[in-house]
């Protein structure tokens, strides 16, 4: 028997990097996967690989009215929502807090902070009823430590993170799971997406993990015994680790 056969799992970002990697491998492992983006020509690309088990769903996570009718509209052999991976998000530009463009700050906020609210509050409700289920959020180390010219984008993670301790707290009593999952560097569509350069290649010269890699933490994660919960875990290339200590120094500081 595959691991995930029975599970029905709504994976946002599914057009590229984790999602994307996270559909491939759940399907294979026997679930039925609902993969949704804002790239239709990508879903549908997915679907016609992944055949029926997959069912595409053109979806942005910034649309709490789209997210609503579509999680009320599923057919029905996909309407019971076992796994939600909240996973669609990005991180744009590497400005500092004084410079940075509140636009940029605004569309972080709206997608990956709202999008995984919108979300969680659609399907959740569901899996509590049923009293069955696993919430994964897609955090990020950048929610964890300090990283330069991130000050938003590593708040919105910071925020996924405690909004599923804290919905954790909340679930006493039932047997639905959540999780925080935060990755470090992994190539994927990222870091082009950050930068707008299509040529951007950040992950050069040492060995960064890839979304595969992420996907098979999470399948990892959903398929432990289902009395256990990881709650949070952060995961890193072996190449990457914690800043260095980080101190301003000025003679001016001896007086
Ligand atoms: P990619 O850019 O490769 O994929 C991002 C996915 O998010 C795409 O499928 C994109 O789909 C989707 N997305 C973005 N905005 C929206 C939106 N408004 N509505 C719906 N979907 C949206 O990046 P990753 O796979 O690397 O990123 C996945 C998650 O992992 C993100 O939350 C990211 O912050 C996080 N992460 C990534 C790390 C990395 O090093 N790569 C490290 C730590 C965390 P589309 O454009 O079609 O809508």
């Amino acid at each position: 028997m595959a691991k995930l056969d029975g599970e029905i799992a709504f994976i946002t970002g599914a057009t590229a990097g984790f999602g994307k990697a996270t559909a491939k491998l759940f399907v294979a492992e026997g679930a039925r996967v609902i993969a949704s983006g804002r790239r239709t020509d990508r879903l549908e690309q997915l679907r016609s690989e992944l055949g029926d088990k997959c069912l595409a769903i053109t979806l942005d996570v910034r649309d709490r009215h789209a997210i609503e009718a579509a999680v009320s509209n599923l057919p029905d052999d996909f309407a019971e929502i076992s796994i939600l991976v909240n996973n669609a998000g990005l991180a744009i530009g590497r400005a500092p807090a004084w410079e940075a463009d509140i636009d940029d700050w605004e569309t972080m906020i709206d997608t990956n902070i709202k999008g995984v609210l919108y979300c969680t509050r659609a399907i959740m409700p569901g899996m509590v009823v049923r009293d069955r289920g696993h919430v994964i959020n897609v955090a990020s180390v950048a929610g964890n430590h300090y990283g330069p010219g991130g000050p938003v984008y590593g708040a919105t993670k910071s925020f996924v993170t405690q909004f599923a301790m804290n919905t954790r707290g909340d679930l006493i009593g039932r047997n639905v799971r959540v999780t925080s999952i935060s990755p470090g560097m992994s190539e994927t569509e990222f870091d082009i997406v950050r930068t707008g350069d299509p040529d951007a290649n950040f992950y050069e010269d040492f060995k960064a993990m890839t979304a595969a890699d992420v996907a098979q933490v999470l399948l990892d994660v959903v398929t432990l015994p289902s009395h256990v919960n990881v709650n949070t875990l952060e995961v890193m290339p072996v190449a990457q680790t914690f800043g260095p200590r980080l101190v301003h120094r000025s003679p001016s500081s001896d007086s």
